[in-house]
């Protein structure tokens, strides 16, 4: 799943966070976040344990990565729950 698109355009900040998506600040990407959305099905934490720890507060920390390797994490999410918007390459 292309975690930069919601039913293939790509998405917005205005329309994650309407859709109830938490903001997880990075320098080159921001991830989003949608609990309600997530099957927890674990692909984040085990795709990048740094950047995505449960058991953290926040769970999420977007600068522990590349921006590229977030990305790659997050399109492995098969819910939708995580997005991105890069801000490296506009
Ligand atoms: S990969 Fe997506 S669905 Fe799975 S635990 Fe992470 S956020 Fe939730």
């Amino acid at each position: 799943m292309d975690g930069s698109k919601i039913n293939g355009q790509q998405v917005t900040e205005a329309e994650l966070l309407a859709a109830d998506y938490r903001k997880y600040q990075g320098e080159d990407v921001d991830i989003y976040y949608n609990k309600n959305i997530c099957a927890h099905i674990g692909n984040c934490v085990r795709g990048n344990p740094a950047v995505f720890e449960v058991g953290r507060r926040p769970w999420i920390l977007a600068d522990n990565a590349s921006a590229d390797d977030v990305v790659k994490v997050i399109n492995t999410c098969p819910s939708g729950a995580l997005k991105y918007i890069r801000k490296d390459e506009q």
